[in-house]
């Protein structure tokens, strides 16, 4: 058994590897997407922003039409005025001339409101696209580094995992089921040493008669507290039995 378990503790040893490497691949591949992420919302800022100012702006064009119209229609008005001896006529198209000027110069400060809208948009776009290209430069430099990063790890994940393969043949099959299952239950770590009479994985202590099975070890140990696997090194293990 001691065999075994010794292997089981290098094969521990590869298998943190490898999970550690995919925690790290998995965090390098977090803050790639966080990037597309948020180069993706920018860009939809944009968007709206703009599709906002278009309309904006659009509607401005129309009031301002309808101010030059109404501007013409006054002029026409004041012509005629001249022609009209008829002074009710006279004074009821001075009320009509006046009655534009008013809905005028009402159009003229909503046209005032509306460009200084429009300008703040605009201004807030040119923020956005400011930030959108520094981001998108930012995104050029990191992507590649961070992407040769993530090849390097699948690289050592590969090599990690000829390596597990070759050390798991040496494995029992039934002793590796139950080492995979405590390893995936136990944060990675299944096989732990006994020292001084206490589980290095949990830090409890093991009482006297498993310590003795454990230095025996004829059969698989299993922490009491932790269910881990136990074992001495071959060194404590001969102390104790000396
Ligand atoms: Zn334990």
């Amino acid at each position: 058994m001691r065999a075994q378990i010794e292997i089981l503790a290098s094969l521990q040893i590869v298998d943190r590897e490898i999970k550690e490497n995919a925690g790290i691949r998995q965090g390098l591949l977090g803050e790639l997407q966080e990037k597309e992420r948020g180069i993706r919302a920018k860009k939809q800022e944009i968007e709206v922003l703009t599709a906002a100012c278009t309309a904006k702006e659009k509607l401005r064009q129309e009031k301002d039409r309808v101010l030059q119209d109404e501007g013409k229609k006054a002029v026409d008005k004041r012509m005629r005025m001249n022609r009209i001896k008829n002074i009710k006529e006279l004074q009821a198209l001075q009320r009509e001339i006046d009655q534009i000027r008013q809905a005028n110069s009402e159009l003229e400060e909503e046209l005032l409101k509306m460009m200084i809208e429009i300008d703040g948009i605009k201004g807030e776009l040119k923020t956005k696209q400011e930030e959108l290209v520094q981001a998108q430069q930012e995104w050029q430099q990191t992507q590649q580094g961070l992407q040769a990063q993530v090849s390097a790890i699948d690289h050592a994940v590969d090599e990690a995992s000829r390596r597990r393969q070759s050390i798991a043949a040496e494995i029992a099959a039934d002793i590796m089921s139950r080492y995979e299952l405590i390893f995936s239950r136990r944060g990675g770590t299944a096989v732990v040493e006994v020292t001084g009479g206490i589980c290095q994985g949990c830090y409890m202590n093991i009482p006297p008669q498993l310590r003795n099975e454990i230095i025996r070890n004829e059969k698989l140990n299993l922490c009491p507290s932790c269910q881990r696997i136990v074992y001495y090194k071959p060194s404590e293990a001969q102390e104790k039995t000396a």
